[in-house]
């Protein structure tokens, strides 16, 4: 039991809040929970965030990095009749002390916030002589007392009767994400008011988060209620929506969760087998199909040059438009980085020489397209001949974009037709936009004989989900269409006519692949929790608001980098604080009061503003950035911080500073961040900084005095520590996160935090390769924060780690001498392949 009767103490009277927390600790101290100074780590922590949830009731606790103070996870309560007051205008009745060293403590939270919702039943635990009542109001296993007075049903705002029925959960898999989302909409269509019981826990049904926190089992009975105009429509629609099991029906039955990782499926490939790179991991079987792009038929000459002209231009511009759909559409599916490939190929229909030579084509009694077809093919031949390979990739993306014009002057369809089921396709190489039009649905994998592993093309099959073997030579192009394949993107090959033996493999590395996600998704909102107990949050890199609810349903604990530049991109003006305000509560509250490090603006440099007029640069990666560029502008940087901590009182948010340098501008933010926390007062929130300026790491010390907490971006930190270009096309394979270097800076940083009780998060794309998590938890980074979709295999790669294992994979990193060796590591590679 985390919470005894000897752990609450009533008709406390603290003379004022350090006081109470001081008698809330010592409950912990005398019970062997805590050592005595876990008290001091809570006062700090309130300097630091305002632990006041709401109707009375404050939860104190300690400070991340002070868990080695904690023998055991404990709560405390102290009671307090007359109340101590806490920030503010905000007075506590229930100070419920936390030490939590695991997640033990979280069912007992969720409670917590229930009672929050029953503003009569705190009311009465604030008062009452009775220490069973808070006991049993905390217990997460018993039902919610109903407080005195309480109404039965829905409030009396919503007039009407109160229709209910029962209802039963998916049978497949339970109140999951999907028939949540499913039912949250549905239930925000009804002039209603819309609940859901299952046992003695109650959701709002348009909050996906409350539904999930149902822990409705498959097939689980729940009584569904309405009240409203329209509750007999809610009733009867949302009755017939979970006769269809919310849509659920072919969802795999539910087995054990977390079920252990097959062994490796080393087996060796056959001889036959052509060799590649690997390039987007998975394995396919189905059948070659050859890529070929349709060689459009058209007229060399025309007789109306102006017709011809014309038609140009309407080409061009359904192009443009084209692009602006595909760019939004793959932003959706992969993210904006990976969009930003097409609106790049935008930029050139509007290239002024590539346009006068067609339109000198076209008054030379070219048609239309002969005259941008001959103009693209000579303007990207000139710049694939040049030698320069920054150039050459440019070549590739302007074929890319002269076909899709094409396409709109001649007509006909962009992509091969028909594409079989269950196609790998191969190509000499692939365009980014011919990658991006290929039908994940039909399309199993992908070949190419030419490209490499850090092209586009291999982003995009990995955002994608497609496997894929790149380089793998002209061999693959040599073989007939319809020839049965095995392409395994593990490992880089493709195995033509694969015998049974060799489809039976195959199939079961596949199906021990998807067991695998299967079983990382079921358990997605269980804790990372090593097997030896160490916990590590694992987080969600985001940028809207919308994104908090997909964030929540895949067991993201929250966020651990929101790229509020965002906000500020295509704009002509800057957003309001009173826009930014409305975007960070609803993220803030999108996330339901877990963490959300909200950081500020970092932009300038490679991605300049419109509104920001500051001189070119001829190293913009080393010129004004990040902080230094909201330093500069004060009138952009402080509108953001005032709507970030106005937004604060909606939920956790804490404040991250980008590209920090050093000592000098993290005090001048804090200074402006202070004086504008005084002039709203608002309560204090944490102040962090992200380590990923090769200074920032050295000086971690320093830093750790005034900054809050640390994130470390590698992305920029790789790039920094080992000059080579983020966006560089050819120097790719000598950026690579885990050189020692970049890790010996992560070591660093850590011992440095942790010395000064600082938590430490990595926010950077490493945290998401497989290779590099069992390091980073070796070297005691306190949270990953990734993209959604890499959420729940993190959390359970690292469920299957242990300390121990983890710790020493990340010594033997630290002694190696470059990357490679690194990767090579056999200790590593067992525990990566796990991932
Ligand atoms: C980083 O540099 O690792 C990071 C997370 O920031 P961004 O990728 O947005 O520069
Ligand atoms: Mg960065």
């Amino acid at each position: 039991m985390i919470l005894t009767a000897d752990r609450i103490r009533l008709a406390a009277q603290p003379a004022d809040k350090e006081a109470a927390i001081r008698e809330a600790a010592q409950l912990l101290v005398e019970s062997g929970a805590i050592d005595a100074a876990y008290a001091d780590s809570m006062l700090r922590r309130e300097g630091e965030a305002d632990t006041f949830l709401g109707n009375g009731i404050a939860i104190p606790h300690g400070q991340r990095g002070d868990r080695g103070l904690i023998a055991r996870t404990g709560i405390a309560v102290l009671q307090v009749p007359e109340g101590v007051r806490w920030n503010g205008e905000d007075v506590a009745h229930l100070v419920v002390a936390i030490a939590a060293q695991g997640d033990e403590h979280i069912a007992v939270l969720r409670r917590l916030t229930d009672v929050l919702g029953e503003e009569a039943l705190a009311a009465r635990l604030a008062r009452t002589g009775d220490k069973q009542a808070i006991l049993a109001a905390l217990d997460p296993d018993a039902p919610l007392p109903a407080a005195d007075a309480a109404p039965a049903q829905a409030p009396a705002a919503a007039p009407g009767e109160t229709l209910t029925t029962e209802v039963h959960a998916p049978a497949a898999a339970g109140m999951h994400a999907r028939p949540a989302k499913l039912l949250a909409q549905l239930a925000k269509g009804f002039d209603a008011r819309i609940t859901l019981t299952h046992g003695d826990r109650r959701a709002d049904a348009r909050s996906m988060i409350a539904l999930l926190q149902l822990g409705a089992g498959p097939g689980a009975a729940m009584t569904l209620s309405a009240i409203g105009p329209e509750a007999a429509l809610a009733v009867e629609k949302l009755r017939a929506a979970f006769a269809d099991e919310l849509g659920d029906r072919d969802e795999a039955p539910a087995t054990p969760a977390d079920a252990a990782p097959a062994a490796a499926a080393d087996e060796p490939l056959e001889a036959g087998a052509i060799a590649g790179l690997p390039a987007s991991p998975g394995i396919a079987i189905g059948v070659l199909h050859r890529f070929r792009s349709e060689a459009a038929g058209y007229a060399e000459t025309a007789a109306d040059p102006a017709g011809e002209k014309a038609a140009l231009e309407a080409a061009l511009e359904a192009a443009r438009a084209e692009l602006k759909t595909v760019s939004a559409e793959m932003a959706q599916r992969v993210g904006d980085k990976h969009a930003a490939i097409f609106a790049a190929h935008a930029e050139f229909l509007e290239d002024p020489e590539l346009l006068a030579e067609a339109h000198r084509a076209i008054e030379g009694g070219a048609s239309a397209p002969a005259a941008w077809d001959g103009a693209a093919r000579s303007r990207a031949t000139a710049l694939a001949g040049i030698g320069d390979p920054l150039l050459a990739e440019r070549a590739t993306d302007l074929k890319d974009v002269a076909r899709r014009v094409l396409r709109h002057l001649v007509g006909g369809s962009e992509t091969v037709a028909p594409v079989p089921e269950r196609a790998v396709i191969a190509a000499e190489d692939l365009t980014p936009s011919e990658t991006a039009n290929l039908d994940p649905a039909r399309v199993v994998g992908l070949v190419t004989a030419a490209g490499g592993p850090t092209a586009h093309t291999a982003i995009l099959a990995r955002a994608l989900g497609i496997p894929a073997v790149v380089a793998a030579g002209q061999g693959v192009l040599a073989l007939a269409d319809g020839t049965p394949v095995v392409l395994d993107g593990d490992r880089g090959r493709l195995i033509p006519n694969p015998d049974a033996d060799a489809i039976r493999r195959a199939e079961a590395a596949r199906a021990r692949g998807a067991e695998r996600a299967e079983a990382a998704k079921r358990a997605a909102f269980r804790p990372a929790i090593t097997q030896d107990g160490h916990r590590v949050e694992v987080a969600a890199n985001v940028r809207r608001p919308e994104e908090a609810i997909e964030a929540v349903a895949a067991g993201a604990e929250g966020t651990g980098l929101v790229r509020s530049e965002f906000l500020f991109d295509e704009r002509a003006e800057p957003p309001s604080e009173e826009e930014q305000y409305e975007l960070y509560r609803r993220l803030a509250e999108g996330f339901g009061g877990l963490p959300v490090v909200l950081r500020t603006l970092d932009a300038g440099g490679d991605k300049p503003l419109r509104f920001v007029n500051h001189p070119a640069e001829a190293n913009p990666f080393l010129g004004l950035r990040g902080l230094r560029l909201s330093l500069a502008e004060p009138a952009l940087f402080r509108p953001q911080i005032r709507a970030a901590l106005r937004a604060a009182r909606h939920g956790d948010i804490r404040i991250m500073l980008p590209m920090v340098d050093g000592l000098a501008d993290l005090r001048a933010a804090r200074e402006l961040i202070e004086k504008e926390r005084l002039s709203l007062a608002t309560p204090p929130v944490e102040v962090g900084i992200m380590v990923e300026v090769p200074s920032a790491a050295v000086m971690a010390d320093q830093l750790a005095r005034e900054a809050d907490f640390f994130s470390i971006g590698t992305n920029d930190l790789t790039q920094y520590t080992l000059a080579v270009d983020r966006l560089h096309p050819t120097l790719g394979a000598r950026s690579d996160a885990l050189d020692p270097a970049v890790l010996r800076l992560i070591q660093m940083t850590v011992q440095a935090a942790h010395a000064r009780g600082r938590w430490v998060g990595v926010c950077g794309n490493m945290a998401a390769d497989p290779m590099a998590a069992p390091i980073l938890v070796g070297l005691g980074v306190d949270e990953l924060s990734v993209s959604i979709p890499n959420v729940a295999a993190l959390k359970a790669q690292i469920r299957a780690l242990s300390m121990a294992q983890a710790e020493a994979v990340a010594r033997a990193a630290l002694g190696c001498a470059t990357a490679a060796e690194v990767r090579a590591l056999p200790a590593l590679r067992a525990l990566g392949e796990a991932g």
